[in-house]
């Protein structure tokens, strides 16, 4: 029942986060949701907004002017049922909707990162806030979430602030230690290694890919580490209420 419903709640709630993580970055409104096409402005049916059915019935393009829909639309709607349907499986009860509003946020953000390399701080925020309403529903405890979102916090603009001192340049995004220090609060501090060493291994195996693709990367390149974390940090959710005695 939890996962039938945070699943159908997480494409409509995709839908809304599709419409931010590309309307944002152009610095056009999101506050309508995806009310129009982006490619002749027609005002779209309520049919034509059903998220996932839409696109598909539509084959990815809008009726009036054939221009392609932004695959990313159905991919983050798809996406949000997933997370929605694991938090479902993974802790029915409240617990799961605290899970799946934490998987949500994470993926939004994730997409945003890895586009654009911006962690907007509403959406940051927004992040913190439901990480520490998990506590009523879920452990870890409040002690423990404290710890970790301080602790998180401190520790990316540390290594920041060291990589500025030797390196002279930026190494770290200004938004990835409010993001390790959000996800310290959904998380507590006892995961946070856990979810550093799995984002760097993603990291490399990212790096990796593009090697065996043939593109060398420059030592200036940057990775999204806000994506890397915030793609260990959803499971890393899943296995610690899983586990849960
Ligand atoms: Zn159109």
């Amino acid at each position: 029942m939890w996962a039938v419903a945070l699943g159908v709640l997480g494409a409509i709630v995709g839908s809304f986060l599709a419409t931010i993580a590309i309307r944002w970055p152009q610095e056009r409104s999101v506050v309508h949701g995806r009310s129009a096409c982006d490619g002749c402005g027609r005002t779209l049916s309520a049919a034509e907004l059903v998220p996932l059915l839409s696109w598909a019935a539509a084959r990815g393009r809008c009726r009036a002017c054939g221009a392609r829909i932004d695959a990313l639309h159905p991919a983050i709607e798809a996406g949000c049922a997933a997370v929605g349907v694991a938090a479902g499986l993974a802790a029915p009860g409240p617990a799961a909707l605290a899970g799946a509003g934490l998987g949500w946020l994470l993926l939004v953000l994730a997409v945003m990162d890895a586009r654009d390399f911006w962690l907007p701080d509403p959406l940051v925020a927004a992040l913190a806030l439901v990480a520490a309403a998990g506590a009523w529903v879920a452990p870890p405890d409040m002690t423990e979430r404290a710890i970790g979102g301080v602790g998180g916090f401190a520790l990316l603009w540390l290594i920041a602030a060291a990589y500025r001192r030797l390196r002279g340049r930026e190494g770290l995004g200004g938004g990835d230690p409010k993001l390790f220090g959000a996800i310290g609060l959904a998380l507590g501090w006892r995961m946070l290694p856990a979810v550093l060493l799995v984002a760097g291994l993603a990291g490399l195996g990212w790096v990796a890919v593009q090697r065996v693709r043939g593109r060398a990367l420059a030592a200036d390149d940057a990775l999204p580490l806000g994506t890397l974390l915030a793609i260990a940090a959803y499971p890393a959710w899943l296995l610690m209420i899983g586990m849960r005695p």
